[in-house]
């Protein structure tokens, strides 16, 4: 079991916003990993709170979730401009 204190607060809003988007949609981690070009264990580990992804995969995450990026860290509070940065992935696109 994961030593959550040792985990940054940001990493666990992150892990907690990935979790709850996804489980609230009953959508399955293998069918997310397919749709973003990543494998199960990397997705796992960002929900888990073990890993954080690179900031041009924090963008791909909040255009394939809608989730703008800073309200995957305060979530419930008015998102900022970057809201408006949001924009879909490409399907099948290479990251
Ligand atoms: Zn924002």
């Amino acid at each position: 079991m994961t030593d959550s204190a040792s985990i940054p607060t940001a990493h666990r809003a992150l892990a907690r916003s990935l979790r709850r988007w996804r489980r609230g949609r009953g959508i399955p981690l293998k069918r997310m990993a397919a749709e973003l070009g990543f494998s199960m264990a990397t997705i796992h580990a960002w929900e888990q709170g073990r890993r954080f992804p690179a900031g041009r995969h924090l963008d791909l995450l909040s255009a394939y979730t809608g989730i703008p990026v800073c309200a995957f860290f305060y979530p419930g509070r008015n998102p900022c401009d970057c809201a408006a940065r949001l924009t879909r992935p490409r399907p099948g696109a290479r990251l």
